[in-house]
């Protein structure tokens, strides 16, 4: 099974920063990465029972990918989204970067994303509650903003099975 240590944990400087568009030509190397990570993010289930997808950055590889991991891999390269509503919803977020830590963020309700897919081929999706969470969460890691950065007030960080 995948090593979880591959996976940056919080505080490592590399999560923090602005990732680049994936190239063409580096497609062959980003299927070999989205491969690392969605054996990681069905490892990370496997140990902590939750974990449906994960960005690029958070194995190092600086570059605009992320790697759904549901029923089976998807990958979205170079995704951008679109239509975010004005409706907010109000969450306990978690990600792998900090397995143990939640922090309340708000998210928009419902959003577009457009990215293209493991064949270069474009495609888009609307998506509504945990998916439009789950993807804008994604997408910041590509900007290199983490969930702490959007918690909502100073009682926004619970260690988990501590919520308030
Ligand atoms: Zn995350």
């Amino acid at each position: 099974m995948a090593d979880l240590n591959q996976i940056l944990k919080l505080g490592d400087p590399r999560l923090h920063q602005k990732c680049a568009p994936l190239e063409k030509g580096e497609l062959d190397q980003a299927l070999e990465k989205a491969r690392t990570m969605a054996e990681l993010i069905a490892a990370f289930r496997h140990q902590y029972g939750a974990g449906r997808a994960m960005a690029a950055p958070q194995i190092g590889y600086l570059k605009r990918l992320i790697v759904l991991n549901m029923e089976r891999p998807q990958l979205l390269i170079n995704p951008v989204i679109t239509d975010k509503s004005n409706e907010m919803m109000e969450l306990w977020d978690d990600c792998m970067s900090f397995p143990n830590l939640l922090v309340r963020v708000k998210r928009h309700q419902t959003c577009r994303i457009h990215y293209l897919d493991e064949k270069w081929q474009p495609q888009a999706c609307f998506l509504e509650g945990s998916m439009s969470e789950l993807l804008q969460h994604e997408y910041d890691h590509l900007d290199g903003i983490l969930a702490t950065q959007r918690a909502i007030d100073e009682r926004s960080l619970a260690l988990s099975g501590h919520l308030p």
